[in-house]
């Protein structure tokens, strides 16, 4: 069977010192599984490269974009592979060439040279100079230029074989999932915690989600939202659990007993108890939010002191000094942002006080709690979860 060569290249996976053989096998398995919906697909590493082969009839954009995702991946080419002799590597750039012809319009070009097997009898500058002349002679209408090129073509002659290739599509880097231990994100319908969620997976941990609403105020279809959110995470990530939890009881409760400009805060307590006791059931380390500092009330810095002080678990905040244009430019980037920004309520909106504290006294809030049964109010939560599991 006729197949295609994309050529991987990881990021920091490379810097790895003892660990790196665990690292690049972890990063081999989800290229591979990124990859495992098309049949007879190979991949392997080659001196510090991932060489993938895929059926030719497979859409080149699918391919890579499929790559691209996987998270330790740096960048992607599609490339050819030419036996180590310099009139066949030449042929081969004048073909290659051709075919970019065929579906752009360019006007120069030029070669860029690698050689990492040094025995190959032609050192580098001089592999560029003969196969740009063959380049030149296979299709007519190009120019050389070497400093601002239209194009520009490269060629590895490595241990194996000689490569030949155009593009690098760069990846997101990171380090592959599942690396670095699992954490549970506090998953809302806004722009920001999906962001947060991305941020933490890049650096290799796995993602279980935490959703909480207020049926009947807010709506099936906000809960949904939520849904297709965590499908786009999936599309990096792999399947996602979502615990998703009914929290009106406890917010009723709560603006019936409590002052009610510390209702939201409350509320954010109580969201992050329960998430932690999630977590723990379901093997995470940490909680992840996508909180940012001083975006809203609840983010001024005595409020994240006073929602952090319920929990022992780590809370991970990867947006916290993120302005919030930058964090919706990563939405945008990642894919989330057109349905984050659906108009559809979120729980914490459902009884938004009027002036809510900005900069709450813990001893207060206690208080203020007392007046609650925290303990079976939580339980009762967690026992209520319902769990959706996404696939991308
Ligand atoms: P986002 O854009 O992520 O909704 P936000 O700026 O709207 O954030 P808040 O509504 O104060 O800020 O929420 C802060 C964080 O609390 C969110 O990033 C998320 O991690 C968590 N959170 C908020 N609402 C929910 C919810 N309904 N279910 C689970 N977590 C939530
Ligand atoms: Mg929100």
């Amino acid at each position: 069977m006729k197949k295609n060569l994309y050529i991987v290249r990881c990021g920091e996976v490379a810097l790895k010192g003892m660990n790196k053989p665990y690292f690049e096998r972890v990063l081999l398995e989800r290229v591979r599984k990124s990859l495992e919906v098309y049949d007879e697909v190979e991949a392997a590493w080659i001196d510090g490269l991932m060489f993938v082969r895929v059926p030719a009839d497979i859409d080149e954009d699918e391919v890579i974009s499929r790559c691209v995702r996987v998270f330790g991946v740096a960048s992607v080419s599609p490339a050819v592979e030419v036996p180590k002799d310099i009139n066949e590597i030449g042929r081969k750039a004048g073909e290659f060439m051709n075919a970019i012809l065929k579906a752009e319009d360019i006007k120069t070009f030029k070669v860029r040279a690698k050689r990492a097997d040094k025995n190959f009898p032609i050192e580098s500058p001089e592999i560029a100079r003969q196969v740009g002349g063959m380049v030149l002679k296979a299709s007519k209408v190009l120019g050389v230029d070497v400093h601002r090129p239209d194009c520009t073509l490269n060629v590895d002659v490595r241990k194996e074989a000689a490569y030949i290739y155009r593009d690098k599509v760069k990846g997101f880097g990171g380090l592959p999932l599942g690396t670095n231990g699992k954490g549970m994100i506090l998953m809302s319908g806004g722009i920001d915690s999906p962001v947060a969620a991305f941020m933490m997976a890049k650096r290799g941990m796995s993602i279980e989600a935490v959703h909480f609403h207020s049926y009947p105020y807010t709506s099936q279809r906000a809960q949904e939202k939520v849904e297709d959110l965590v499908k786009v995470l999936a599309g990096y990530m792999g399947t996602v659990r979502m615990h998703v939890i009914n929290l009106l009881p406890i917010q009723e409760e709560i603006v019936k007993n409590c002052p009610e400009d510390e209702t939201t805060l409350l509320v954010r307590r109580f969201m992050m108890r329960i998430a932690e006791k999630v977590a723990e059931k379901n093997k995470c380390m940490m909680l992840i939010t996508g909180e940012d500092l001083g975006q809203v009330a609840s983010q001024t810095a005595e409020a994240l002191v006073v929602t952090d002080n319920v929990v022992s678990m780590p809370v991970m905040r990867p947006l916290i000094a993120m302005d919030k244009v930058d964090i919706m430019e990563k939405a945008r980037e990642i894919g989330t942002y057109e349905i984050s920004i659906q108009p559809y309520e979120d729980c914490c909106t459902v009884f938004l006080p009027k002036h809510p504290v900005t900069k709450p006294k813990l001893p207060r809030i206690e208080k203020s709690e007392s007046a609650l049964d925290v303990d079976a109010l939580v339980k009762a939560a967690v026992e209520s979860e319902e769990i959706v599991v996404i696939a991308p």
